[in-house]
């Protein structure tokens, strides 16, 4: 599993609907209950790599044209790609975003950045099982370090988006 084909990687939808059908039965708390550590350094290593996907709704692409002084059509048509009835954004040939500068290997929308970016590393994906988890310590040197998340926090995150 790369970290960043992980992260770009529009990935099914997990569990909530399936546990849903259990939680009457038997209230189990996530693994994860007791929070979660990450810092981002900013290495931007998870913009980079394997080809991806980071999903982008038009509220997004609004926030990202305002923070580069763009209009929408203009933005859309210089950084946005279709899949399918989906927007995401372009990448590099190498697999960089489009988005990602490439002399000082930082985000230029950062502050308006995709809620898929901004919830990182708290994804379904990532905390179904505790070994999701260690695979993506193992690849994003920010998660399992830094400050603590806790679990409110952790699902507020995840319930942003399903990735
Ligand atoms: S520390 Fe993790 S989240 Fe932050 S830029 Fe690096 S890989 Fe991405």
């Amino acid at each position: 599993m790369g970290k960043k084909e992980k992260k770009k990687d529009k990935t099914k939808k997990s569990g909530d609907a399936g546990k849903s059908a259990k939680a009457g039965a038997k209230q189990k708390l996530p693994w994860y209950a007791d929070g979660l550590r990450f810092e981002c350094s900013q290495c931007g290593d998870c913009c980079t790599g394997e080809p991806g996907y980071v999903w982008v709704d038009e509220a997004e692409i609004t926030a990202m044209a305002v923070e580069m002084e763009m209009d929408f059509e203009a933005f859309e048509r210089k950084f946005v790609r279709r899949v399918g009835r989906d927007k995401s954004l372009i990448e590099y040939p190498d697999g960089d975003c489009i988005l990602l500068d490439p002399r000082t290997r930082k985000c230029t929308v950062y502050a308006a950045r995709p809620i898929q970016c901004r919830t990182w590393p708290f994804w379904d994906s990532n905390l179904k099982k505790k070994k999701d988890w260690k695979e993506t310590c193992e690849v994003c040197p920010g998660s399992g370090t830094g400050r603590l998340y806790s679990f409110e926090e952790i699902e507020a995150a995840r319930k942003q988006k399903s990735v």
